[in-house]
């Protein structure tokens, strides 16, 4: 089905498309994966260096740091591309929750070389461990220590669900840093490598949808120093948020895409499910649910790309972050829902593809905070613009 007026865009958008169909998914088929078993890491590493080849790997990363400069929108725009195939490498092809991304480009020169450089190859991965078990939605309850001695830092404490724990290279861990009492201290973001002792893989989830990708992280004693800390001590909570912020609408861009899917595949069986002597798409209550699909995707398309270009003009996007997550994260669980009631009792079987949609869309409410944490956020900025 051809897609969302954006034609910039349109050669790359192809690219991916045929990246896609005439590599990855053929990679996929010849070695067997299926869509609960995370690919071998070997092969996702394969799918990331061909992307990186071909120019579509981590694209809106800057091109000093070895990426193509492409806009935010435009990325978000190859993210709705991407998610509108069915790939179990939706985590690599343009790099997901384990590639590079802005929060790296805090990172020094030593710390580029160290870390940036070989990510933006596709040789390694990463994670952002900011939530844990008791600070979630309130990030600010976080427990994770690195207390300052002669040598550094010393950090303890655990991660709770982290995706691509499980695989990362490096973390990027955030901490509270306590000190000498008028020395730099609060929240703080550090680069850590797995290798290094007390970094601890603690435990690999059963997630609904994304099985595999999240884990636990814990740090026994973790021994760090300067050259781990990414950008100044005490500054890591601002800069936390300001990748969540972007974030929330490249996560929006993916439900987007992962819609687009729903949306396809519910029109083409309708089209040709034959039910008391006619196409299902004839009945009205199949037309209805179609149109109000495709209604409320056109809807998150719009808004991603505004949002995604209110970003890349240097706007404040606070309020329409978080208005078009949750938007779309909604958006896409009612297509998911209405895909399977289309769909039938064949829309419940594993081989239609739909029950993996359904299963896969759920978190989208919860990551990169929850749906009313978005409304929290909305309407704290709408209280702030508009309350006498
Ligand atoms: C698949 C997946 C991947 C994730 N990946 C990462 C990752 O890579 N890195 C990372 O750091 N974290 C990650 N997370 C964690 C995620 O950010 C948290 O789960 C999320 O922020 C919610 O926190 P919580 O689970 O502790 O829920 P809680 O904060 O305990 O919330 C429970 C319920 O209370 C509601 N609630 C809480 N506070 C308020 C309030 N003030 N007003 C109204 N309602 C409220 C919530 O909306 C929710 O409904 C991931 C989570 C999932 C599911």
């Amino acid at each position: 089905m051809e897609q969302a007026p954006t034609p910039n865009f349109k050669p790359l958008r192809e690219a991916v498309r045929h990246y896609i169909t005439t590599e990855v998914i053929p990679l996929e088929r010849d070695n067997n994966l299926t869509w609960d078993v995370v690919p071998p890491a070997g092969l996702r590493r394969q799918v990331r260096v061909r992307a990186r080849e071909l120019g579509l790997y981590a694209p809106d990363m800057p091109q000093e740091v070895g990426g193509s400069g492409l806009s935010f929108l435009g990325r978000c725009v190859l993210e709705m591309e991407l998610h509108s195939h069915d790939t179990v490498f939706f985590e690599d092809v343009l790099g997901g929750g384990g590639g590079p991304s802005s929060i790296m480009l805090h990172a020094n020169e030593p710390q580029r070389a160290r870390w940036l450089a070989p990510l933006m190859a596709g040789e390694t991965t990463t994670c952002f461990a900011l939530s844990e078990a008791g600070a979630g939605s309130d990030a600010s309850a976080l427990q994770a220590r690195a207390v300052v001695d002669d040598a550094g830092f010393l950090l303890t404490g655990s991660k709770s669900i982290v995706s691509n724990g499980p695989h990362a290279d490096f973390a990027t861990v955030f901490a509270v840093v306590q000190g000498p009492e008028g020395s730099p201290s609060g929240v703080t973001a550090f680069l850590v490598d797995a290798s290094t002792p007390g970094y601890l893989r603690a435990r690999d989830h059963t997630c609904m949808g994304f099985t595999g990708f999240q884990g636990e992280l814990a740090f026994d004693n973790v021994r760090l120093g300067e050259e781990n800390v990414l950008g100044q001590v005490g500054a890591g909570f601002p800069m936390a948020l300001g990748w969540i912020n972007g974030n929330r609408v490249r996560t929006a861009a993916m439900t987007v895409g992962v819609a687009r899917r729903a949306l396809a595949r519910s029109a083409a069986y309708a089209a040709r499910r034959q039910q008391f002597g006619q196409p299902i798409a004839s009945f009205q209550a199949i037309q209805l649910k179609l149109a109000d699909m495709a209604t409320e995707l056109f809807a998150g398309e719009l808004m991603v790309e505004r949002t995604a270009a209110m970003l890349d003009q240097g706007l404040d996007i606070r309020k329409e972050g978080a208005m078009t997550k949750l938007y779309c994260s909604e958006m896409v669980n009612r297509a998911a829902y209405e895909a399977i009631q289309v769909h039938g009792g064949i829309g419940c079987l594993a081989e239609t593809g739909i029950e993996r949609i359904y299963r896969m869309v759920r978190i989208f409410t919860i990551l990169e905070g929850t749906s009313e944490m978005q409304r929290v956020t909305i309407a704290g900025r709408l209280m702030r613009e508009l309350a006498c």
